[in-house]
């Protein structure tokens, strides 16, 4: 098996496109402040059907710009949830208000109102979700909770691009939604992010608060050069050269929605006779998952088994990963800040310590699906009859 051709876990779609258009940047004179992010952000917006888009550095610089902008700082706590990447949290640290976390829903991974409405306080002023693996949370009672206890949230959308809830797209139910583009996302700029808002004046805030808190863009300058600070600002812009990558990827989304999608079905039938391996899925006929990664979870006698099914898949060539490889509240810095009780967070830490990301995404096929799921079978069954890893 191990001189099969390898299945990485995921792999950027890079086509001479993308290449192209790249070039065409390289070849002219601006390779920043110009015309590509521009469209960029028109594009995103066309694509999301809505929102004021802001093109980043990265989809952590558009969640600090978020809390920044929000005014959210030290006293205020903000509700994260457990069971997410490491940036959704630091955004919160780093403008100094305080993470409460919050546990995840066993099926979908999910953060759910009657979940957040157990951790308000009366210093809560903003609720970060997370669409985990691509799945929708469930909106309307966020936003029900948010609005009765005057809330901002700020949707972290970094695995969720073309993720829908009742036809609308995650990052427009919110007061905020940000995206990554980093290389193993739906899509790639190298690095790169997009904030996007329902409200055009955050949207133009956010913007000056990303370009060193200057009062005009290059093209609004009469006198070259002239410029006045009025505000504290960062540089998190994107460059012309990510922006044009971003706009030949983001052609390709809807192939890229169709195909993930397909894959993950064939994965959800091959797995669904092994009653204790549970994929993080949902069935709710309004929600639109955008099937970042295939996210399976052993229960029962398999609980155990992770590690050593990781092992096996590897060595036979087929890569993997954990989303997410800790609760939050557990990685050395949060658990030196704030403490960390064993059995916090149960559903969480079930989903990070018995969980295996699969691979899947448009450098495969039906076959490699098929050969992902017999070793991962095969792994299991050499366990139950006590064959051990075979080494
Ligand atoms: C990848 C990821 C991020 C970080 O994105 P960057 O663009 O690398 O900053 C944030 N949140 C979630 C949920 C992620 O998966």
């Amino acid at each position: 098996m191990s001189d099969s051709v390898p299945i990485p876990f995921a792999r950027p779609w890079i086509t001479d496109g993308d290449r192209q258009a790249v070039l065409e940047v390289l070849n002219g004179h601006i390779l920043t402040h110009g015309p590509q992010c521009k469209s960029f952000e028109q594009e995103f917006t066309e694509f999301l059907g809505g929102g004021h888009c802001v093109s980043v550095s990265s989809c952590m610089a558009a969640l600090h710009l978020a809390y920044l902008h929000f005014g959210i700082g030290p006293g205020d706590e903000v509700i994260v949830p457990a069971q997410t990447h490491a940036a959704t949290v630091h955004a919160v640290e780093w403008v100094g208000a305080t993470p409460v976390f919050v546990d995840c829903d066993s099926r979908t991974g999910n953060l759910t109102a009657s979940a957040i409405s157990l951790a308000l306080t009366p210093r809560t002023k903003a609720i970060s979700v997370v669409h985990f693996a691509g799945i929708a949370c469930d909106m309307p009672p966020i936003v029900d909770l948010a609005q009765r206890h005057g809330l901002r949230i700020i949707e972290d959308c970094a695995i969720a691009l073309g993720a829908r809830h009742q036809g609308r797209h995650v990052a427009l139910f919110g007061d905020a939604g940000c995206f990554s583009f980093y290389p193993v996302k739906h899509m790639t700029t190298g690095e790169g992010g997009m904030f996007v808002t329902r409200h055009e004046a955050v949207a133009s805030a956010v913007a000056r608060l990303r370009a060193f808190g200057v009062d005009r863009t290059h093209s609004e300058r009469t006198v070259p050069g002239m410029y006045d600070v009025p505000s504290l600002g960062l540089n998190y812009r994107m460059s012309e050269i990510q922006a044009a990558l971003g706009r030949s990827q983001l052609r390709r989304m809807p192939d890229v929605l169709t195909q993930r999608a397909s894959l993950f079905n064939q994965y959800r039938t091959l797995l669904g006779d092994l009653p204790q391996v549970r994929l993080i899925d949902t069935d709710a006929p309004e929600s639109r998952s955008s099937h970042y990664c295939v996210s399976a979870v052993f229960e029962g006698e398999y609980a155990g088994r992770r590690n050593d099914v990781v092992t096996k898949l590897n060595a036979s060539g087929i890569g993997t990963s954990i989303y997410y490889p800790q609760p939050v509240p557990r990685m050395t810095y949060y658990r030196n800040k704030y403490g960390f009780l064993p059995g916090a967070y149960p559903q969480a830490t079930r989903i990070s310590d018995q969980s295996v990301a699969l691979p899947l995404g448009m450098h495969m096929t039906e076959k490699d699906v098929n050969r992902v799921v017999a070793m991962l079978k095969q792994s299991l069954a050499e366990a139950d009859s006590g064959k051990g890893p075979g080494r």
